[in-house]
């Protein structure tokens, strides 16, 4: 019963709803919009092409038609915001969301060549007539209906009017206002009555004004949307390519990449690869010449050739440690860890040679209640291990390293290490994390390693699903900070 009803009042009431409908006002606007809008962009367009083209040939056009070019692009835009807001209609983007970074004409050349470019010139223009066509409409057939429904309220203000003005005779103003009926200055029964059969007649007309506002209103959104907005096929195209091209500067990057890691390896090799074969050459020489070395300095050559294979050791291991990363091999068994137990350990391992090499303090500050976090225990010792054996090689004789723990917020742990070294300055704290980045002052430095050891840490800070930071102050010393997830309590 209640469907029933339903049904049958419900075309009534579409019939009727346009009249208190936001969207129909909002269509409207938008005709009536297009007017001036629609010989705006005439006029700028027309004009700039032709003085554009004309001039081309003397240079100044082409500065012209770029500038026109970007100024079509932002009234296309535009036109496309006031389509989505004032017509409700859904337009895909003017260009693939894709973005790639590229030279400027480079730029100008994609966008002449999408197809949206030129469609959304044909709307610009379009807009010119069909504006006109719009806005006469709308005005002629609103003035018109409104006219009508206020017939009897035209005719009463018209009689006073004449009145007031004592005029016999009515004017053309008058006429005009008292719309269809005449009003010869005085009040006729007759006259009134009639103003009112008008009523229902203007409504009739209002709604279909309204209606047809709609409608137009409605294909205005689809004109849009098919001139600016990429089609489905040309977005695929449009993606493809710009995927195609940011393939390609990514196999550019990682070519340089590569030509930048075998020149720094190659570098880095050089040194201890010389000095290794320059002891062992003074050995031969030496024994060659009957004047073999004697134990002690024996003893030092060959600590000096230890110590550089140790070097090659440890950077073949660093290469092999960041080639997995690349691969995304570094296979970590993540589980619940106590960072107390990791710090102890870290402790444990290098306090006592800090203290007796270069009377640098351990401090382990991380006490075991602070909770757990998910990390793979090992690798975290030797992310620990690394920071740690940094901040004892940049801090001098007699400082303090110290290893501490914060709650940044209720789902991380940041495990701080912290020395009273030399610093980092805040231009080259964007680098250390870089491979083979080394700050001048460590470069001078015979110790210190290949500027790799960082770029493995953060490399397998990452892996855990964690994040690094570094603060320092010149002179003053630096912070690490190691910060991971929080591990859930259980139970
Ligand atoms: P390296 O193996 O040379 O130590 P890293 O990648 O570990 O390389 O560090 C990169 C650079 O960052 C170092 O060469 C050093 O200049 C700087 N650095 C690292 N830790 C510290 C620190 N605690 N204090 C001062 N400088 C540091």
């Amino acid at each position: 019963m209640v469907a029933a009803q339903n049904v049958s009042s419900d075309p009534v009431r579409a019939f009727f709803r346009v009249l208190w409908q936001g969207k129909t006002y909002r269509r409207m606007l938008y005709l009536l919009s297009s007017f001036p809008l629609g010989i705006f962009y005439f006029t700028v367009l027309i004009t700039g092409f032709s003085v554009g083209i004309s001039t081309a040939i003397i240079i100044i056009g082409i500065p012209l038609l770029v500038l026109l070019v970007i100024f079509w692009y932002g009234f296309a835009f535009f036109e496309r915001e006031l389509a989505i807001w004032w017509l409700d209609v859904d337009i895909p983007p003017m260009a693939p969301t894709v973005t790639v970074r590229r030279r400027w004409l480079d730029r100008l050349r994609e966008h002449l060549r999408n197809p949206v470019t030129w469609k959304s010139l044909l709307f610009l223009i379009a807009k010119f007539p069909l504006g006109i066509f719009a806005f006469t409409f709308v005005l002629v057939a609103l003035s018109l209906s409104l006219v009508f429904v206020f017939e009897p309220i035209i005719y009463v203000l018209s009689l006073a009017v004449h009145q007031s003005l004592s005029m016999t005779e009515p004017t053309y103003l008058i006429s005009l206002l008292s719309g269809l009926i005449s009003v010869g200055g005085t009040f006729v029964l007759g006259d009134f009555i009639q103003t009112f059969t008008l009523v229902p007649v203007g409504l009739i007309m209002l709604l279909l004004t309204f209606h047809l506002i709609n409608v137009s209103g409605w294909a205005w959104g689809e004109f849009a949307r098919v001139t600016l907005g990429m089609s489905e096929v040309e977005m695929r195209l449009a993606e493809a390519r710009a995927m195609a091209s940011q393939e390609r500067a990514r196999a550019q990057r990682a070519e340089q990449g590569r030509r930048e890691l075998i020149v720094n390896v190659g570098h880095e090799l050089r040194t201890p690869i010389a000095s290794i074969r320059g002891h062992v050459e003074s050995l031969m020489i030496a024994t060659e010449h009957g004047n073999p070395p004697g134990s002690e300095e024996l003893q030092s050559y060959l600590h000096i050739v230890n110590r550089e294979a140790e070097r090659l050791g440890s950077l073949v291991d660093e290469l092999l440690t960041l080639a997995r990363s690349d691969a995304g091999e570094l296979h970590l068994s993540i589980t619940i860890v106590q960072p107390a137990t990791v710090a102890d350990e870290v402790y444990q391992s290098l306090a006592p040679l800090a203290q007796r090499e270069r009377t640098i303090t351990i401090v382990q500050g991380i006490p075991a209640t602070i909770p757990a976090v998910y990390a793979d225990r090992e690798r975290l010792v030797q992310v620990l291990l690394n920071l740690v054996r940094n901040a004892i090689t940049y801090t001098p004789a007699g400082g303090i390293v110290s290893l501490s723990a914060e709650l940044p917020d209720a789902n991380h742990v940041a495990l701080v290490v912290s020395d009273t070294g030399m610093g980092i300055s805040p231009e080259e704290q964007a680098h250390i994390f870089e491979r083979f980045y080394r700050t001048d002052a460590s470069r001078s430095r015979s110790t210190g390693g290949f500027g790799l050891g960082l770029a493995i840490v953060r490399d397998l800070v990452y892996a855990m699903g964690g994040s690094i930071t570094v603060s320092s102050t010149s002179g003053e010393g630096s912070q690490f900070r190691v910060i991971l997830q929080r591990a859930k309590e259980v139970g």
